[in-house]
């Protein structure tokens, strides 16, 4: 669990070692701030899917089921400074479907925490194979990264696409051409 009076000496402390004075009015409430913060943008580490990816419902023969633009906002684990962007998630059904809003719940609880695109990316394909046990999963994720946009190579929009395929889709070309269709590219 997350222990924000650790987290309040620890803001303390790196705001002293930057040498700010940390009594000053507009420091005053940032460590308590940050905390508070933390116990939401990192709220995932304490989560997984399976409240949201057990409850499934049964279809027949249903063909490739696609949500896209699922819009999130993550940490990077090198940095601690925000990634966000897009998922797209396609999966070929094997008898079962999940609300749609439940794909957009997976992605939360798998970027609120310190996070890797490349490993978001693999977490949200494998826990759908996993509780959906579908044919296939293909999971896109477009982000810009701010530890490359405010600091180092300070390439603005730049965009990190990853990209994660999993059981008829690493196969399938077809499947594939299918996903791209959909996604209008
Ligand atoms: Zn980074």
């Amino acid at each position: 669990m997350i222990d924000k009076e650790k987290i309040e000496r620890a803001v303390t402390l790196l705001l002293e070692g930057i040498g700010e004075d940390v009594g000053r009015e507009g420091l005053r409430e940032t460590p308590g701030r940050i905390a508070r913060m933390y116990e939401e943008i990192f709220a995932g580490l304490n989560q997984t899917p399976e409240p949201y990816l057990s409850k499934t419902f049964s279809v027949k023969d249903s063909g490739m089921v696609l949500e896209k633009d699922i819009v999130f906002y993550s940490t990077c684990e090198h940095h601690l400074l925000p990634f966000y962007g897009k998922a797209h998630i396609a999966y070929l059904p094997d008898g079962k479907v999940v609300g749609l809003s439940k794909l957009a719940r997976t992605v939360e609880v798998y970027a609120r925490r310190p996070q890797l695109q490349e490993q978001l990316t693999v977490q949200i394909a494998d826990a759908l194979m996993e509780y959906l046990q579908p044919k296939g999963v293909m999971v896109m994720v477009e982000a810009e990264h701010m530890c490359m946009t405010m600091r180092g190579v300070k390439k603005p929009g730049t965009q990190t696409v990853t990209l994660v395929t999993r059981g008829k889709f690493e196969e399938e070309k077809g499947l594939q051409e299918e996903f791209w269709r959909m996604m209008g590219r």
